[in-house]
């Protein structure tokens, strides 16, 4: 008999949406693709270099399942040079790509009778993972009105004696926000009253930011006993198909984290590992370049979104999705998704695959070209027209 909990499994529907895309493609329609969320540029070289030489030097057998020590040392560097916090080694698990911080987080924390916090709109996997474990999810809104960022005193009040967990994303996929440091160093000072309730912090997309300073809350010592944290390579490296990413752990989690990571995947392919050192310790301008393009994309896609009648859309203020305002059309979100990739060739995301929070809304990625994004807009804006 199936486990009744393989039910409570959610998915990704920029998935689905990347497949259908692709079935269309392949039948000969011209799609752009504006729905799943990875960078449209190519790995660096020097790292695919590492990644090649690594392979040509024999690195080919498992791997330490926590990573290999001098991928951890350096990780913990790069926190030490970016945020000036120290990190020791010892809490830091590589991982196949940030979503396994957030499933290891469910499964150690949630469970019958435990409530998790979670964003709504957000990463869909949140709340597939919650389901999965048993837990209850209790979403917490990032409304529009708050520039999509978290609003502390509503996240607070929500927290009862059940509460095990509160996930944060910020900047935030599927809607570009930022919560500004204010609303953090609120929401900071008043978990003091809460002091068994753990903070997953999915910092996947830090720098991605637009305007302003990256905010860690590695940064708040006074929650850092527990704090787990998620990132990675996927989108700072344009690394996403690498599988590769890490959690910071509190102490007493860690072991437990290790021991799921060896029941499951035992370690992170070695190659792997050797060009994410590079990635780290290499150069940067490649980070800095491809953090131009999405600033200008995210400016040029919200620009032409608000000049269709219906739509309006709020300037992201990082990660790489637009998070567009549809409520004034003729379509519910889905039905809107599914008209724009079948009818007029631009595969998007419906808001609701994201949460109840994204009924009204569709989320597009800035990962593809000037022109790529130009075009599928326009295209947006005769599908409104065409059905008025
Ligand atoms: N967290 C957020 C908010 C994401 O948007 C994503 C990927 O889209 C991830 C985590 C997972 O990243 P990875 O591909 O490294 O597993």
């Amino acid at each position: 008999m199936l486990n009744p909990s393989a039910n409570r499994l959610g998915t990704e529907s920029a998935f689905s949406v990347l497949a259908r895309a692709g079935q269309l493609a392949a039948s000969g329609k011209d799609i752009i693709n504006l729905g799943i969320g990875q960078p449209d540029f190519r790995t660096p070289q020097h790292i695919v270099e590492a990644g090649i030489k690594a392979l040509q030097d024999g690195a080919h057998g498992y791997t330490p399942s926590m990573g290999l020590p001098e991928l951890r040392q350096t990780v913990s560097d790069d926190i030490k040079m970016r945020y000036q916090q120290d990190v020791s080694p010892e809490l830091i698990q590589i991982v196949p790509g940030g979503k396994p911080v957030m499933f290891t987080a469910m499964m150690l924390l949630g469970g019958a009778g435990q409530e998790i916090l979670t964003p709504d709109p957000a990463f869909p996997i949140y709340q597939s993972a919650i389901n999965y474990s048993g837990a209850t999810a209790v979403p917490y809104g990032l409304i529009e009105e708050n520039g999509f960022a978290f609003d502390a005193e509503d996240v607070l009040s929500k927290i009862t004696d059940k509460t095990s967990l509160i996930l944060i994303n910020s900047p935030a996929n599927p809607t570009g926000g930022t919560t500004p440091k204010s609303e953090m160093d609120k929401f900071i000072k008043g978990m003091e009253k809460f002091p068994n309730v753990k903070i997953l912090s999915d910092e996947i997309y830090d720098r991605l930011i637009f305007s302003g300073q990256p905010l860690s809350l590695l940064t708040y010592p006074e929650i850092r006993d527990r704090l787990i944290v998620l990132n990675g390579w996927s989108k700072t490296y344009a690394m996403t198909g690498w599988r590769i990413g890490y959690g910071i752990w509190p102490s007493e989690l860690i072991d437990y984290a290790d021991r799921l990571a060896v029941n499951v995947h035992s370690c992170v392919n070695a190659a792997t590992q050797h060009a994410a050192i590079t990635a780290l310790t290499g150069d940067q301008s490649c980070v800095d370049e491809m953090l131009v393009a999405f600033r200008r994309r995210a400016a040029l896609i919200s620009n032409l979104l608000n000049d269709i009648d219906g739509i309006s859309c709020q300037a992201p203020s990082g990660a790489f999705y637009a998070f567009a305002n549809i409520k004034n059309t003729a379509f519910s979100s889905m039905a809107f998704q599914e008209k724009a990739l079948e009818n007029y060739g631009v595969a998007c995301i419906s808001g609701t695959s994201f949460g109840g929070f994204g009924e009204g809304y569709i989320r597009l990625s800035c990962a593809n070209s000037d022109e790529a994004i130009t075009e599928a807009v326009s295209r947006l804006k005769q599908m409104i027209s065409d059905n008025a």
